[in-house]
């Protein structure tokens, strides 16, 4: 059995994450419940930037909180120094009201509305990641009227396909996201900014992918990307003091991954840009990244409570949870894998093999095909480890269950920080029928 982080079993043979009972933890919150490891995802995020200091050379970590975003975790990071990518209006919102510092903001997306990127502009962000030509003419346009300045990063498409699974790869040609960089739409994009006066481009960026387990794909980015830059400087005597090679590193699900240490992709990509930098007579940039699930995946645990269950004879035995794909939808949309163990039978003999399914209305809603499991009884307490990445935060109500609370976790102490949805708030947003309005 693989325990994350901070996780224990005590005495009692229960688990703990943070020096707290899970078992406790359910029953004063209820269930599904999500518990964050605060303490493990600091140390994920100390562990890229020493990674960093120790290669002396400028950097910025930013915390990709598309896969985990809420007022705590924006003031966790802001905590621990980190930058942080938004990519959108409400993600924006709720940073600016944790308080986080506004300057390390990153703004992302493939189709920002006007009123998106006026508020980066009022508010003053770091940067604006620029994917496209129609984006280029509103920052342009924006700039101007409101006589703001704003750093941008242009966003590429190396080409480069990494391996991994189709629907969460971003890095080949035929992509939504970003200038294509091997067809002159790149180079484009550049001379269209270069010498704009509110405009400052201050690089390159890619993302090639999510889940990778393989440095090789980060180096050949790194190399195409300085390359290019080395190029520009050649041809406009501009140098871009950033490279900003995304996230995307891969975590352990399951014991088929075999994630290297975050640190070890980081140390491949410095020495590519190092080593592709002097051989260019380039100066070294400022190297930044977007881990997202590297930093905070398996700090997430979901908690539920085992209910039904029903056997296939000759086929399989099904246990259901109280939640489902309504607050994980990943194994419905990309058959992603995760592991598990009963919190209350911790130390209990992996007797059973089920399928955990949800109990949401669609066939498909199973969290896991095949879990090794002691033999599972109604109460019972099921915690799915690495769900901090992507769970919450694509939570919805599909059937009008309500999303989970969250709490966090550390140093033996627990903290709610989102609310259990109540059924008042399933219905917040209704509004009644009116026969009058529509009445002939
Ligand atoms: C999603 C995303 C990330 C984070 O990806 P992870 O796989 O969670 O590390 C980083 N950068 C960009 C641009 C993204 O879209």
């Amino acid at each position: 059995m693989h325990l994350y982080g901070t996780q224990t079993i005590n005495a009692k043979g229960h688990l703990t994450i943070g020096g707290t009972d899970t078992v406790e933890l359910a029953t004063e919150y209820g269930t599904p419940l999500f518990v964050y490891d605060i303490q493990l995802f600091r140390e994920r995020a100390r562990a890229f930037q020493q990674t960093f200091e120790q290669q002396k050379i400028g950097y910025q970590v930013a915390y990709a909180s598309k896969a985990f975003s809420s007022i705590a975790i924006y003031q966790v990071a802001a905590e621990e120094n980190l930058s942080l990518d938004v990519v959108s209006g409400g993600e924006l919102y709720t940073a600016i009201k944790a308080g986080f510092p506004k300057e390390k903001i990153h703004f992302h997306g493939n189709n920002k509305s006007e009123a998106e990127l006026r508020m980066a502009f009022e508010e003053e962000i770091g940067c604006i990641v620029v994917d496209n030509f129609y984006e280029i003419d509103q920052l342009k346009k924006l700039s101007e009227q409101l006589e703001r300045p704003m750093n941008i990063l242009l966003r590429v498409t190396p080409g480069i396909s990494a391996h991994t699974h189709d629907y969460i790869t971003t890095g080949q040609e035929d992509s939504k996201f970003g200038f294509d960089l091997n067809n002159g739409q790149a180079d484009k994009a550049f001379a269209e900014t270069v010498h704009h006066a509110f405009l400052k481009v201050m690089g390159l960026h890619c993302h090639i992918g999510s889940q990778i387990f393989d440095t090789a794909a980060f180096r050949m980015a790194s190399e195409k990307l300085v390359k290019k830059m080395a190029e520009w400087k050649e041809q406009y005597e501009y140098t871009c003091p950033v490279l900003n090679l995304g996230g995307g590193f891969g975590i352990r699900y399951t014991e088929e991954d075999q994630p290297l240490a975050p640190s070890e992709y980081v140390k491949e990509m410095i020495q590519t840009v190092k080593t592709v930098s002097a051989d260019a007579g380039f100066d070294v940039p400022e190297i930044w990244i977007e881990p997202g699930r590297s930093l905070i995946g398996d700090a997430g645990t979901t908690l539920y409570t085992v209910g039904s269950t029903k056997e296939v004879p000759g086929t399989r035995q099904y246990i259901a949870v109280d939640g489902g794909m309504s607050d994980n939808i990943r194994p419905a949309l990309y058959g992603a894998k995760y592991s598990s163990l009963l919190a209350n039978k911790a130390n209990a003999e992996l007797t059973k093999q089920y399928t955990v399914a949800g109990k949401c209305c669609e066939s498909g809603d199973k969290l896991i095909e095949q879990a090794q499991l002691p033999a599972a009884e109604p109460g019972d307490i099921l915690s799915m480890f690495c769900t901090g990445a992507y769970g919450y935060s694509m939570a919805s109500n599909y059937n009008r269950l309500a999303r989970p609370a969250v709490v966090f976790v550390e140093n033996g102490e627990h903290q709610l920080v989102i609310k259990r949805e109540s059924y008042e708030d399933l219905i917040k947003q209704d509004v009644s029928y009116n026969p009058q309005v529509t009445r002939r």
